[in-house]
C-alpha cells in the first residue's frame, strides 16, 4: 500500500463528494471503506436535497449551497445521478401549525429563500391526490431530489478520472499517530496507509472512528423506515411531507400534533417522494435504537396510517417493500466539519443526520477548501469540533 496526501474514511455521500473535491484540488486520495460504495446509511434513505426542512440560518445556508454544487455537476458530469429540481411541498393539517409555517417562512423569505405560502386550492391543483380537508401549506422552488446511490458512485467515478485510489472492502481498525500527536497514517485489516491527513466520514459510525485516537464524537444513529410501493399511476408530483415533521427532527418546535398513539410511539411523520421508477417511497420516522436496521412491522403500520390521512389513495395501493437506515445524529443537530484542534491531521466530516445526501456537495467542496487553506464560502465556526470541547458523552441514545 502507498502513501497519500490524505485518506478519506467511509464511502457514503459524504466521504466520496469530499474524496471528490479534493482530488479535483489537486491532493492525491485514497478513499476505505469496510464495504462496497454506499452501503452504509447512503443506500438506506430518501433521495431529496431540501432547504424548507432546514432551520433559518447556516442549516438552510449550506442546503442551498449544497443544491447549487449539484447543480453544476450535474452539467460537468458524465455519470448521471438523476438530479432533478421539482420543489417541494410542505402540508399543514391545523391552523396552529399553518402559523407557526408562516413565520417561518417569513424568515426565509426574509433570507432571500424562494419559499412561499400555499392555499388548499392550490395545493389541490399542484397534488390532487392529496387528502381535502387540509388547511394550506409551503411550497419550496429549490427542493431538490437525486439518486443516493448514484450520487455516491458518480462522485468515485469522476474522482477516479483524476486519480483517486479507492480501498473498498478494508475496514480502518486504527488511526497511527506520531510522538507529537499528529496523524501518521491508517491502519486497515489489510495493510497500513501513510498519510499525514484523515478525514473521517463514518457517518453514523463516526463515533468508533474517534475512539481510535481517543477522540468523543457525539453522533449516534437513528433509525428511520421507508416503504416502497409497486409501481402505479403518478400518485403525487414531488416531495410531500407534512410539516410536523419540523417536529420529529427538531423536539424544540412548539406544537403538537393530533396523532394516534402508534404514530406518536415511533415518532412517524408523513413523507412521499415520487421515483423515476413509476412508484414512490413513503416515510417515515426517527427514532434511537442503537445500530439495528431490521424492519418492525408496527412501525410501518403507523407509517402507512399516516400516508393515508394524507394522501388516502394509498389504502388501494401495494407496499412491496421495506427498508431501515440509521442517520447520523449529532447532538446539537448540526454536522462536525472541521479539523481536530487537539491531533494535527485529523479531520472529521459527519453527523450529518438526515441531511446527509443533501448537505454532501457543499460538505465535500468545504473540507477541500479547509484543507487548501483556502476561506470557506462562508463561516462555518459553528460546525468546528471545538464546540464540544471538555464534554463527555454516554454511548447509548437507545429509547
Ligand atoms: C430513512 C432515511 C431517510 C433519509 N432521507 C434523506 C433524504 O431524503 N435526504 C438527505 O439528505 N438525507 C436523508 N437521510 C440521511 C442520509 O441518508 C445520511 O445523512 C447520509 O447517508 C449520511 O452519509 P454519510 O456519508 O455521512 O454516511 P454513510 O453513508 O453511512 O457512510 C459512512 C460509511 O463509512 C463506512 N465505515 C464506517 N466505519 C468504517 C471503518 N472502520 N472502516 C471503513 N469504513 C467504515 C461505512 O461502511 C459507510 O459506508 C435519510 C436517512 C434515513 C435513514
Amino acid at each position: 500500500m502507498n502513501s497519500f496526501d490524505v485518506v478519506v474514511v467511509g464511502a457514503g455521500a459524504v466521504g466520496t463528494s469530499v474524496a471528490y473535491h479534493l482530488t479535483k484540488k489537486g491532493f492525491e486520495v485514497a478513499l476505505v471503506e469496510r464495504g462496497d460504495i454506499a452501503s452504509g446509511t447512503s443506500s438506506h434513505c430518501d433521495a431529496v436535497a431540501l432547504i424548507c426542512d432546514k432551520k433559518p440560518g447556516i442549516d438552510t445556508q449550506m442546503g442551498y449551497a449544497s443544491i447549487q454544487v449539484f447543480k453544476e455537476l450535474a452539467k460537468e458530469f458524465s455519470y448521471d445521478f438523476e438530479f432533478h429540481q421539482p420543489g417541494s411541498l410542505y402540508v399543514c393539517e391545523t391552523d396552529q401549525e399553518y402559523e407557526v409555517a408562516a413565520d417561518y417562512v417569513k424568515q426565509q423569505q426574509a433570507d432571500g429563500y424562494a419559499m412561499r405560502m400555499v392555499d388548499p386550492y392550490e395545493m389541490q391543483e399542484m397534488e390532487p391526490y392529496l387528502a381535502k380537508d387540509l388547511v394550506g401549506g409551503i411550497w419550496t422552488e429549490p427542493d431538490s431530489s437525486m439518486s443516493p446511490y448514484k450520487l455516491c458512485f458518480a462522485f468515485v467515478e469522476e474522482a477516479k478520472k483524476l486519480g483517486l485510489k479507492v480501498f473498498d472492502h478494508h475496514t480502518v481498525q486504527g488511526i497511527k499517530l506520531n510522538e507529537k500527536g499528529s496523524v501518521e497514517g491508517v491502519i486497515t485489516d489489510r495493510g497500513t496507509i501513510k498519510t499525514k491527513r484523515v478525514v473521517n466520514c463514518g457517518g453514523p459510525w463516526a463515533r468508533e472512528l474517534g475512539k481510535m485516537v481517543g477522540l468523543d464524537i457525539p453522533i449516534f444513529p437513528r433509525k428511520g423506515t421507508i416503504l416502497i410501493s409497486e409501481k402505479t399511476a403518478r400518485v403525487c408530483n414531488q416531495k410531500v411531507h407534512e410539516f410536523g415533521y419540523m417536529l420529529s427532527k427538531f423536539e424544540d418546535i412548539n406544537f403538537k400534533r393530533n396523532v394516534s398513539e402508534l404514530v406518536e410511539k415511533h415518532n412517524v411523520a408523513f413523507n412521499i417522494e415520487p421515483t423515476k421508477a413509476d412508484n414512490f417511497l413513503l416515510g417515515g420516522n426517527r427514532e434511537y435504537k442503537g445500530f439495528d436496521i431490521n424492519t418492525e412491522i408496527e412501525v410501518m403500520r403507523a407509517i402507512a396510517e399516516r400516508g393515508i390521512r394524507f394522501f388516502p389513495i394509498i389504502s388501494e395501493i401495494n407496499m412491496i417493500r421495506a427498508y431501515s437506515g440509521v442517520r447520523p445524529y449529532c447532538e446539537g443537530h448540526l454536522p462536525i466539519v472541521s479539523e481536530v484542534e487537539e491531533i494535527p491531521g485529523y479531520f472529521i466530516a459527519a453527523g450529518h443526520e438526515g441531511d446527509g445526501i443533501s448537505l454532501s456537495g457543499i460538505t465535500g467542496r468545504m473540507v477541500a477548501q479547509i484543507m487548501a487553506g483556502e476561506e470557506t464560502d462562508f463561516d462555518i465556526s459553528k460546525l468546528n469540533f471545538s464546540r464540544f470541547k471538555g464534554q463527555t458523552f454516554a454511548d447509548d441514545m437507545a429509547e
